[in-house]
């Protein structure tokens, strides 16, 4: 590649121009993105906000058709808490994966409006220590 600054070719990995010292800014490729909901119940790996917050939606309408359900048929409570347990399950996991994408452990999920910030924030660029970028950005 070449520095913006001088015009002079540097190695492609470098970080300063060697000919004139100023910093090279480094690009952002773009890779294939991960396909969404691959492992819904693995607490592993990252995700992009898109998926959480689809994945909020789902957990919402599920648990308010299991409510419905139990309602209308009239069945024992304790029966609506246990097919509560994997949509719960669900999105603990899609949290954690989320908690993940901002390189951050996937407890900070249990800070209280956390998960609100986690609609919001940017997955961190290329790999972190939990797996690669959802979206394919990479550095260059
Ligand atoms: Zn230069």
């Amino acid at each position: 590649m070449f520095c913006e600054e001088c015009g002079k070719e540097v190695h492609d990995e470098a970080v300063v121009c060697v000919h004139c010292g100023c910093a090279l800014k480094k690009s952002i490729v773009k890779t294939s993105p991960q396909k969404m909901f691959i492992a819904p119940f693995s607490f592993d790996g990252r995700i992009r906000r898109f998926e959480y917050g689809l994945s909020f939606i789902i957990m919402y309408i599920s648990a308010l058709s299991i409510g419905f359900f139990i309602g209308y048929t009239g069945m024992e409570e304790g029966v609506m808490y246990l097919l509560l347990i994997p949509v719960y399950w669900f999105m603990w996991a899609q949290g954690s994966k989320r908690c993940h994408d901002r390189g951050n452990s996937g407890w900070f999920q249990i800070i209280p409006f956390y998960s609100l910030w986690m609609f919001f924030a940017d997955g961190e660029l290329s790999d972190n220590e939990y797996g690669s970028n959802p979206k394919g950005l990479n550095y260059n």
